[in-house]
């Protein structure tokens, strides 16, 4: 018996990474699974057959979640695919990092468009379909820089802290209707995005965690395969962060 049996989810961006492990959790507990991806088909194909091969079913669209009339069509693919939506992971992001006084028009929307209005594009197509069936969680993925800021990252930051925002409208909106929205709040994750910063850097923010050590894609998993299922029945608007690091 899985946490996710007989579930069906979209994540975006589970081609690796964070949306990766998730795929890979919700699979591992009985869910069948749609990923999108940007443009690595090879890595998404690769998920898709790893969850073939645990026995559930699967399926990979190369689709650009900031592109609204995409997000509406690999929703209803996805949807008639699986045979319903149940869970929707709202995963795919980028960075582009800058100071402020440096930051250039483009890098400001490539960020604000592929990790915000990604989020409002796939709630909006998703939360139809989940509201009209009165059933459904969505998990949206922020991240702790979206609560604190980061010198260098204030379109992520602005970014992150609208899905937050956005989640908890959300909540608002679709609760009465049994639709659950909740976010984490990554902190350092080992992904290939986190890859490309300094060694120091990386030293000082495991450094600064409670338990002396960088997350991994998998303490991400863990926690949205907690929002996806029944454990957290109780539970929407929230946001949950899993960064070993104290609110304070
Ligand atoms: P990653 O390893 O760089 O993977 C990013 C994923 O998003 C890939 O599957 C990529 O597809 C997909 N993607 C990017 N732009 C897209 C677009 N426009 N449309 C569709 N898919 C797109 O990143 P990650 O570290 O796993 O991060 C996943 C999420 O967690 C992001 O929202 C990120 O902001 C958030 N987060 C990460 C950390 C961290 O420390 N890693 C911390 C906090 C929050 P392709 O493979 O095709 O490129």
């Amino acid at each position: 018996m899985g946490l996710l049996d007989g579930k069906h989810a979209l994540v975006t961006g589970g081609s690796r990474g964070i949306g990766r492990a998730i795929a890979l959790k919700f699979a591992s507990e009985g869910a069948d699974v749609a990923i999108t991806f940007f443009s690595r088909k090879e890595e998404a194909d690769a998920v898709v057959a790893e969850i073939c091969a645990m026995g559930r079913r699967a399926v990979c669209y190369q689709s650009d979640a900031s592109d609204f009339n995409a997000a509406g069509e690999t929703v209803a693919a996805a949807d008639a695919f699986l045979g319903g939506l149940d869970i929707l992971v709202n995963n795919a992001g980028v960075t582009r990092d800058s100071l402020l006084i440096r930051m250039d028009e483009q890098q400001w929307d490539t960020v604000i468009n592929a990790n915000l209005k990604s989020v409002f594009n796939y709630c909006r197509h998703a939360g139809a379909l989940m509201m009209r069936r009165r059933s459904g969680s969505i998990i949206n993925i922020s991240s702790v820089v979206g609560i604190g800021g980061n010198a260098g990252q204030c379109n992520y930051a602005a970014s992150k802290a609208g899905v937050i925002g956005l989640t908890m409208s959300v909540a608002k909106e679709l609760g009465a209707r049994g639709v659950r929205a909740n976010c984490i709040a990554p902190g350092f994750i080992l992904t290939e995005m986190t890859s490309r910063l300094p060694d120091n850097l990386k030293d000082m923010w495991i450094q600064d965690t409670l338990l002396k050590r960088a997350g991994l894609p998998e303490d991400v998993a863990n926690v949205a395969l907690f929002l996806a299922s029944e454990l957290s029945s109780y539970i929407t608007g929230e946001t949950i962060n899993c960064s070993a690091h104290m609110r304070n």
